[in-house]
């Protein structure tokens, strides 16, 4: 099957007069869901203006793009798919002009039947520009039998199966929608306009609200579709059965430490992983070090659990981007050591802990062990702050297909052979599971955990 990967960020404003800038801002925190595209559609006079681009969110808005983005409500988006259809026509928002006026949308996640909704609908004779999953949900708006988007929504959503967080749209409202399971993210939040009122904002994280200086009122729940106007605020839910199951690895990798996911923080989710980890693979050594950024509260966590002292002994050139977001293999294993630099002075002759958040092909284990060797290390232990993955996603991470996933074809001594560790260990699924319960008091959460069990709660071809 054919799988449209795509890690993606939403973003939306209703009632400020800032719109389009807020929106910039709010991407802007989102970076890291999506550096491939960047779009914003604001509604200016019941009609919308856009702006899309390829390339990272400061690249595609200039001053005078955000000048033109006129209006008090807006929606945006950040975009990344693996598959190589990184061109304009899949930039989001989608925005199309319907029989019942304009509608744009903006999709975080991954709908696993879109292969078949797009056959149907090319069948009957539906036009696609691009060739992503969201436009199918756009034509099956086009073809409900009513102008009320309300309506409209309520029968297209059970349609789609798989996930989805929205931000929609139209002439007089904005939508925020998060599917049954939850799988991705989604956010409310208030903040005041200039003239006293509220405004409301939603976005994929929280992050995004501390820098455009809104409160999170709340999570949207799984299954429920948030309609704002001018008339207020109103919740519906469009499906009966929901079964709760928002992605781990949102807390694992995806989401920024300083974000509140799932009504959980996402650094002291990391920390208590770091923490089980020491708890169930202790280890002596000198230093526990981070391969920065992504494996620093789990360092954290394991240096506080076992007492070992918490060191960088690697330091990132934040001026190179994500390795793993490169597409090409070339470009990624050039990326490992143009971004990371060990320090001698702190690794020579020591027992090192090194903690990173995950192990997925095992390219940047290999490449950071050696550079800890070559810094004069004596021994490095490898702690992986997740579970062995086993299973690519098909709910909006870019997770490769399993042979490229090296715990679903080696085991963990051939692994630790590959990467040259001297020795390797993950946290257990029950470790990960039980330290989010122990760092998020209130409530206890069912996730979905597919790429660490290969349990997926969808049909998934
Ligand atoms: P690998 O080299 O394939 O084993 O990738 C593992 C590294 O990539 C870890 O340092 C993770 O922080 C990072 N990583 C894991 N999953 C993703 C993802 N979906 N997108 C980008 N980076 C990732």
């Amino acid at each position: 099957m054919k799988t449209w990967r795509e890690e993606c960020g939403v973003f939306g404003v209703w009632n400020h007069e800032q719109a389009g800038r807020l929106t910039y801002l709010g991407l802007y925190a989102m970076q890291h869901r999506g550096q491939e595209s960047a779009g914003i559609v604001a509604l200016h006079q019941n009609q919308h203006l856009q702006h899309k681009g390829l390339g990272l969110v400061a690249d595609v808005f200039k001053e005078a793009d955000l000048d033109r983005l006129l209006g008090e409500s807006a929606i945006g988006h950040v975009r990344y798919s693996t598959t190589g259809e990184n061109r304009l026509a899949n930039a989001q928002p989608l925005a199309a002009q319907l029989f019942s006026g304009p509608v744009a949308l903006a999709h975080n996640g991954n709908l696993v039947n879109s292969h078949i909704l797009r056959k149907q609908l090319q069948e009957q004779g539906s036009i696609f520009q691009g060739t992503n999953d969201t436009e199918c949900v756009l034509h099956l708006i086009s073809r409900t039998p009513t102008s009320d988007i309300i309506e409209a929504m309520k029968l297209v959503l059970p349609q789609l199966e798989g996930a989805f967080s929205f931000t929609i749209l139209t002439h007089d409202r904005l939508l925020a929608v998060r599917d049954p399971f939850g799988f991705r993210p989604l956010v409310l939040g208030k903040k005041k306009n200039d003239r006293g009122e509220d405004s409301y904002i939603v976005a994929s994280e929280t992050c995004a609200f501390d820098l455009v200086g809104a409160q999170l009122v709340r999570e949207i729940e799984p299954g429920e579709m948030i309609e704002i106007n001018k008339e207020g605020i109103r919740s519906y839910f469009f499906q009966k059965k929901v079964q709760s199951a928002p992605c781990v690895f949102e807390h694992v990798y995806f989401s920024r430490p300083d974000s509140i996911v799932f009504g959980q923080s996402v650094y002291e989710a990391r920390k208590s992983f770091g923490k089980w980890l020491a708890k169930e693979f202790p280890t002596e050594a000198d230093i526990v070090i981070p391969v920065p950024d992504s494996g620093v509260p789990a360092a954290i966590g394991y240096s506080a659990e076992s007492k070992i002292p918490f060191e960088f002994g690697i330091i990132r050139n934040h001026y190179v981007g994500r390795t793993f977001i490169q597409p090409h293999q070339s470009i990624r294993n050039f990326g490992v050591k143009i971004k990371l630099n060990p320090q001698t002075a702190i690794l020579s002759g020591k027992r090192v802990i090194v903690v990173d958040d995950s192990l997925v092909r095992g390219t940047t284990s290999k490449k950071i062990i050696g550079l800890i060797r070559q810094a004069g290390a004596k021994e490095v232990h490898m702690r992986i702050a997740s579970p062995p993955t086993i299973g690519p996603c098909f709910y909006g991470v870019d997770t490769p297909q399993k042979s490229q996933l090296i715990a679903a074809n080696q085991s963990l001594a051939e692994i630790r052979d590959h990467i040259g560790a001297d020795s390797l260990a993950y946290l257990s699924i029950e470790g990960m599971l039980a330290s989010l319960k122990e760092s998020q008091k209130p409530t206890h959460r069912t996730y979905c955990s597919a790429c660490f069990d290969g349990k997926y709660p969808t049909r998934v071809e």
